[in-house]
Order: C-alpha cells, then sequence, then structure tokens
C-alpha cells in the first residue's frame, strides 16, 4: 500500500520534494492544501499537475466520507460517522460550547481495552488509526460544518496511549503552525490506565491535560469493569499520575462514570478522597450511559450530587459533566455499533 501523505510533518514533506527534484517551497504548499481538507491532488490548483501526477502515484490521500450525520435539536453539537478509506468507521462529535467548538475525536477502530460499561470496545480492536486519519476527523469536521475548532478531546472510540506512536505524531500535526495551529493546552488526552506510556507522555513535555478514566478507587471494584486494571492496579496508577504531575505542572483530570450500586456509594467516595488525597486533581462525574448489551444502570441524580458534595467538602475539585446530545446517541460507540448491527441485519 502506498504511504498516507498526511503522516508526514512539514519538514519530511519538505524533504520529500527535495527528493523528487521539486524546489522545497512546494512542502509548504502541499502541506497548506492537506491541512485545509483538500479531497485529492487535484484540487491543488498552484501547483504543476506533473507533480501533482507524481504525487497520487506515490502516496495516498486520505479522505474521509461521511456515512452518517446526526445534530442534536437541544445543543446543537453534531454527531458524525466515518467511512475510512478501507470501509472501517468511527465517529467524531463536534460540540458547541461558550468558550469555543470542541471536537471529540476517535484514535482507533474499536478498542482492545474491554471496559464493562463501554459501548466501543465490545467488537475488540479492528486497527489503530494512523496519525492523517485522526488529523482528518478534525480536518474534515471543520470543513463539513464550516466551525472552526479550538478545542479536542481524545475521548472518542478507542485508546490513545495503545496508539501511542500515532497519537502523539497527529498532536505535533495539528499543533504545526503551518496546520490547524491548536494549541497543546487546547487538547485533552484520555487513557483508561495505560501506566507506561503515562510516564512516556510525561516525559514528552507536552502541555497537554491529561484525563484519565479511574471508575473506582479500589482495585476489586476497577478489576470487575476495568481489566486494565488487573494489569496496572489502582495504587500503579495513581503513582505515575503523581508522577505526570511532578514532571509537567499539569493538574490531572479524572474521569469518574457514576454506576448504580457500583462505585457510587459514601464509602466509595471516601476511599477516592483518601487516595486523592495531596494531589492536584480534578474529578469529573459523568452520569453512566446506558450501553444496551452492558447491565449497568446510571446513579440517580440525589447519588451523584451526594457524591460531588462529599469530595467538594474534602477539598477535592469535583464537577459533574453536563451531557450533550443525549437525543443523538452521541456517547462513545453508540453510532458505529448501531451502524454496523443494520449494516449487518441488511446483509443477512
Ligand atoms: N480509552 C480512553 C478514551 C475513550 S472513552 C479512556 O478510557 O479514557 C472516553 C470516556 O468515556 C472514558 O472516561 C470512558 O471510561 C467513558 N465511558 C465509556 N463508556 C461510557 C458510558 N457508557 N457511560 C459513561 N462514560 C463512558
Amino acid at each position: 500500500m502506498k504511504p498516507e501523505i498526511k503522516n508526514l510533518t512539514l519538514a519530511e514533506l519538505e524533504q520529500t520534494m527535495l527528493d523528487l527534484g521539486e524546489p522545497k517551497f512546494r512542502g509548504k504548499q502541499v502541506y497548506s492544501w492537506l491541512h485545509r481538507a483538500a479531497p485529492d491532488f487535484a484540487a491543488m490548483t498552484n501547483l504543476p499537475r506533473s507533480l501533482r501526477e507524481k504525487l497520487a502515484d506515490r502516496f495516498l490521500l486520505t479522505c474521509p466520507t461521511v456515512v452518517r450525520k446526526q445534530e442534536s435539536a437541544l445543543d446543537g453539537t453534531v454527531k458524525y460517522l466515518w467511512r475510512l478509506y478501507d470501509g472501517n468507521c468511527v465517529e467524531t462529535v463536534l460540540m458547541r460550547y461558550h468558550h469555543g467548538n470542541t471536537v471529540c475525536i476517535s484514535s482507533e477502530v474499536g478498542c482492545p481495552m474491554g471496559c464493562a460499561f463501554c459501548a466501543s470496545t465490545i467488537g475488540g480492536l479492528v486497527r489503530r488509526l494512523s496519525a492523517g486519519e485522526i488529523l482528518d476527523e478534525v480536518l474534515f469536521t471543520q470543513a463539513d460544518s464550516g466551525q472552526e475548532i479550538s478545542n479536542i478531546v481524545l475521548m472518542g472510540i478507542g485508546e490513545p496511549l495503545d496508539n501511542y506512536d500515532n497519537v502523539t505524531r497527529f498532536l505535533e500535526l495539528v499543533n504545526s503552525p503551518e496546520g490547524a495551529n491548536i494549541g497543546m493546552r487546547h487538547i485533552s488526552l484520555s487513557t483508561c490506565g495505560v501506566v507506561p506510556k503515562i510516564r512516556a507522555l510525561a516525559e514528552s513535555e507536552l502541555q497537554l491535560t491529561l484525563s484519565v478514566s479511574l471508575h473506582a478507587p479500589d482495585d476489586e471494584t476497577r478489576n470487575r469493569i476495568m481489566p486494565v486494571n488487573r494489569t496496572w492496579n489502582v495504587e500503579a496508577l495513581l503513582s505515575a499520575c503523581r508522577d505526570y504531575f511532578k514532571a509537567t505542572g499539569r493538574r490531572i483530570s479524572f474521569e469518574y462514570a457514576m454506576i448504580r450500586g457500583v462505585n457510587d456509594s459514601p464509602e466509595a467516595a471516601g476511599l477516592l478522597i483518601r487516595r486523592l488525597h495531596g494531589m492536584a486533581a480534578h474529578v469529573n462525574l459523568i452520569p453512566l450511559n446506558h450501553v444496551d448489551e452492558s447491565p449497568f444502570e446510571p446513579s440517580e441524580r440525589q447519588t451523584v450530587l451526594r457524591f460531588q458534595k462529599q469530595l467538594e467538602d474534602s477539598g477535592i475539585a469535583c464537577t459533574v459533566r453536563r451531557t450533550l446530545g443525549s437525543d443523538i446517541d452521541a456517547s462513545c460507540g453508540q453510532l458505529r455499533r448501531k451502524y454496523r448491527q443494520t449494516e449487518l441485519a441488511s446483509a443477512d
């Protein structure tokens, strides 16, 4: 298969031009087209035709197409289901906040991590996305919606730290001044707790926000709902988080999905408080989204508010996540899953 041109950094593209016997400045021209979501090489009208043909011979230019697009009547959230060049699909969600437009992007087709409450992992991992394909989610959402994107959250389908090299290359691309130029401080990356990669990320000193999907403060509960905990347990994870803060000075955001009768008791809150004691942490309580295949139910509103108060009373910053797009299956993996089911049903 041909290499994907959008995986290249500007410096690499400039080198490619020199290798092809072209002037270096062509690199910047091509880069600029790519990062403005040009659908093909033919669209790059300021390049000589011979160069466009050479590039088309040598490189794949990925251009995802819209399979489904759902717009929330409640809050303007737009959810895209994209078809990739090989027929696989991923989801991207565009959310409109007063501080700017945020996209929630996927990093893998499916997910290998197996969290018991999550729709994205039900069919396992199909494949990882390339850096360029992750970038495409940002570029093509921007192009289709006409909305400029100022914030990115890597919280869609997949485990970003299971696709570390491609995700960090994507960060470099989307951050580049000649590209979308989105600042690292406007980017959040969410992980279920791949400890060695949290440590690698700390060393890279990227100024992004790390979100950690904790969801339980004790190993017994966490083992049950998140298989990753059997490899790196709560203590190993929190120790990596403490070191991450020491290395980067960036406060960590802990995600905590409130699951009725599983992790929402006052005792669980008490243990969470003790474990986070002395850490620069922020806890984000997420009312669980019901997934048809899963036995788990969301906690009652009262339980969520009581849990939040208990954390706040002990000095831990804690917010309850607003649910956007609840009328359009906007939580991870649900649209892709439903689409695959209807596809399978119509293939029968
Ligand atoms: N793999 C990464 C990022 C993708 S999931 C991670 O685990 O962090 C983004 C967030 O949604 C994670 O916190 C995840 O645990 C949470 N999540 C998954 N399924 C959910 C559900 N049914 N209800 C609420 N949150 C869910």
